[in-house]
């Protein structure tokens, strides 16, 4: 529960109508709070990130010993590079790309 710093009204959850996000917002004054700008932009940002990851430059990156998630695939080495996609305190996320079959993937979930 959030409380209106300027009257002192819990807040709403409205779905808001400009650009698809929600906010939180005042019934009694105009105070207004964006809440799914954050999730949305969050969201947004790991999957273009992500998608710029895994999209290319691999072959500048670092090699690892890292077998291949594919099953059928022979490869023991990985190129990869770790992006900080989550909040500061947690690690890093890992991206590989098996050397053999290009099969990409990161220690997130597959
Ligand atoms: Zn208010
Ligand atoms: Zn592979």
């Amino acid at each position: 529960m959030q409380f209106c710093p300027h009257c002192g009204n819990h807040l709403t959850v409205s779905g808001g109508n400009t650009g698809g996000g929600n906010k939180m917002e005042c019934k009694t004054c105009p105070y207004q709070y964006p809440i799914t700008m954050k999730l949305t932009s969050r969201t947004l940002l790991k999957r273009k990130e992500l998608d710029d990851v895994m999209g290319g430059g691999w072959d500048n990156v670092d090699k690892i010993a890292q077998a291949c998630i594919n099953d059928t695939c022979p490869g023991r080495e990985a190129h990869y590079t770790q992006i900080q996609i989550r909040s500061a305190d947690e690690p890093p996320t890992t991206f590989y790309r098996c050397v053999e079959c290009g099969r990409r993937w990161s220690d997130m979930g597959r």
